[in-house]
Parts: structure tokens; sequence; C-alpha cells
């Protein structure tokens, strides 16, 4: 039996998908109830940062566990939000390394946002982080995941088995509404200009959400305990995403450029060696086919909720 911890999540409902298709029996632990996809999934909705019972006895069970609940989000604003990032990245992350017997592989979401950014070149071009540089994690966010990651590196130390991924901006079907590219899908539709933070050179390293499901699975598969990458290595920059957003909506191209917080970092771009060299695949994004895979996801979603 397998654990997805924040399984009604965007990444945890397309991993619970991808286990249950591989003909896995899937527990699923949210603090949201998901929906429900056959007889093989149960779903346990419980906080993790103080689990009810049936939870810890399901950690305690598992014969692998893939720990996606948390809080993300760099631009989260709202006025509790460190002590929320604590609770759900650090605490729940903890409770889950606390429960999961030693021998169990564990797979952890942390995030790309450890790096705090990229690196430039002289030429301006950004450089890929690599797993073994030291993290320079830039607000509360990447800090809380940096927080999680030590947590995992004592859990190793006591001789417990731990793999932790790296995502890098992960886009497609269901996407977080309060992430980019949703909110350019969104404001494109409506026929508002998109809102560049930043600059339009600045880049992001996109990663599409089923390479991020590959990436998970053949970690667990090859239970590797080590610190992965997922991401293309390859630097999009915003003017190419924006462009995608326009092309995948039959829009003009329209964008305002806003002032860019401290926490929003240039660039992002993943160094994909040890992926490739473990996992066996680099992941691949084709940005103008995932924005028109995440805008169908959408209007199939608003239309069974009965919205035109
Ligand atoms: P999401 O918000 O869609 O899903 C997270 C899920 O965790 C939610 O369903 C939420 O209810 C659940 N959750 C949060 N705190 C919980 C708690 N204390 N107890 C029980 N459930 C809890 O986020 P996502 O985009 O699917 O991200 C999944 C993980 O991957 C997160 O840890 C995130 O930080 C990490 N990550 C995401 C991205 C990305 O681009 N989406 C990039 C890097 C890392």
């Amino acid at each position: 039996m397998l654990v997805v911890t924040g399984s009604a999540g965007f990444i945890g409902r397309r991993t619970v998908a991808a286990l249950l298709a591989q003909g896995h029996v899937v527990v699923g632990i949210d603090r949201r109830t998901p929906a429900r996809r056959g007889d093989r999934e149960i779903a346990i909705v419980s906080d993790l940062s103080d689990p009810t019972d049936d939870a810890l006895t399901a950690l305690d069970e598992a014969d692998a566990v893939i720990h996606l609940a948390g809080r993300p989000g760099v631009r989260d604003a709202d006025g509790d939000v460190a002590r929320l990032r604590r609770r759900d990245n650090v605490d729940a992350g903890q409770r889950v390394l606390d429960a999961v017997r030693p021998d169990v592989p564990l797979v952890v979401a942390s995030s790309s946002s450890v790096y705090g950014g990229a690196d430039l070149d002289r030429d301006g071009t950004p450089l890929p982080c690599r797993e073994d540089q030291p993290l320079r994690p830039r607000g509360g966010y990447a800090r809380s995941k940096a927080e999680l990651e030590e947590r995992c590196r004592r859990r190793a130390a006591r001789g417990g088995h731990v793999a932790v991924v790296r995502p890098f901006t992960v886009a497609g079907e269901g996407q977080r509404p309060d992430m980019a590219l949703s909110i350019w899908l969104e404001q494109a539709r409506l026929g508002l200009p998109m809102r560049v933070l930043g600059s339009l050179t600045r880049t992001r390293d996109v990663t599409d959400v089923d390479d991020v499901v590959t990436g998970l699975l053949r970690l667990l598969d090859a239970g590797h305990a080590t610190t992965v990458n997922l991401g293309t290595g390859h630097a999009r920059t915003l003017a190419e995403l924006t462009r995608a957003v326009a092309e995948a909506t039959s829009t003009d191209w329209r964008v305002t450029v806003a002032d860019a917080d401290a926490v929003e970092v240039p660039a992002t771009r993943a160094d994909t060696t040890r992926c490739a060299d473990l996992l066996g695949f680099v992941p691949t994004t084709d940005p103008t086919d995932l924005v028109r895979r995440q805008l169908a996801a959408t209007d199939r979603h608003a239309m069974t909720n009965g919205k035109p």
C-alpha cells in the first residue's frame, strides 16, 4: 500500500492517478477532501501537523510514501503566512518523517526555490542549479523548504531512507490558480493584458506535471535516497511563456510589466545530470502544448461545474 500526502492538490491528484493506473492501492492523505477515483483509492482527511490516528496508521503501515502536502507559493501574502508555512511545510513534514518507518522509501517534495535563483553568466544566460551547490533560500517559502530538507537529512543521518525532489515551476492540467501561467490564462481569456513581474527577459524552468509525476514514481522504484532536481534544464523567458498563452488562447499578445518583489528570483534553471543518471530521463516541456493542455483542462473543469 502506497501513501501520497497532499493527494487533493495539483501534483498529488496526478500522482495518485498514475499510481492507480499502475495497479497500486493508494491511500491519499490531505486536509481537503479529494475526489475519489475508484476502489483502490482510500482517502483520509487529516491535517498532518496534528494527524488523526488513521493517518498515522497509514503512514506506519505504508510500503512507500510520497510526501507532497505543503503550503506552496512564494508570493503568498496571507497575514499569517509565516506560521502557516511553518505548520504545513515544516511541522507536518516532521510528523510524516517521524511516522514512516526508517526502512520504508519516503520521497519528500522540496522546491527549486531553495536555490534562490540561478546565477547568470557574462552574457546573462542562467546557469544550471546543481543539487550539491550551497542553498540560498530567498523568502519565507524557500526557507521553510530548506528547513524541511534539513529535517530529511536528520532522518537520513539516523539511518532512515529519504529522497528529496526539487521541482521547478510545475505546469499542466489542474495547475494551482495562484501560479503565473494560470493567472495569465485567466487574464488573456478576459481580454486583459498579462501581468508580468520584473521583466520579460526573466526566466523560469517550467516543468510538465506529468514529468514531475514520472520523476516521483521512478525515484520510488529505483529506491535512491538522494536529492534530485525535477526540471528541464531550459530557462524560458517570460516573453516566451506569455506568447505561448496568447497562442493557446488565440488572443493578441498583450502584457504589462510590474515591479517584482524581492522573493521573485530573476531566473531559474535545473541541472538535469542527476535526474538523467539516476532516473533515466530528462523532463521536456513544449510550452505551447503544455499551456493548451492546461487551458483545455480548465475548460473541462468549468463545464463540469456548470460554468460557461
Ligand atoms: P497544492 O497546494 O495544489 O497541493 C498541496 C496539498 O497539500 C493541498 O491539497 C493541501 O490541502 C495539502 N496540505 C497542505 N498542508 C497540509 C497539512 N498540514 N495536512 C494535510 N494536507 C495538507 O500544491 P502543489 O502545487 O500540488 O505542490 C505539491 C508540493 O510540491 C508542495 O509541497 C509544494 O511546495 C511542492 N512544489 C510545487 C511546485 C509547483 O510548481 N507546483 C514547485 C516546487 C515544489
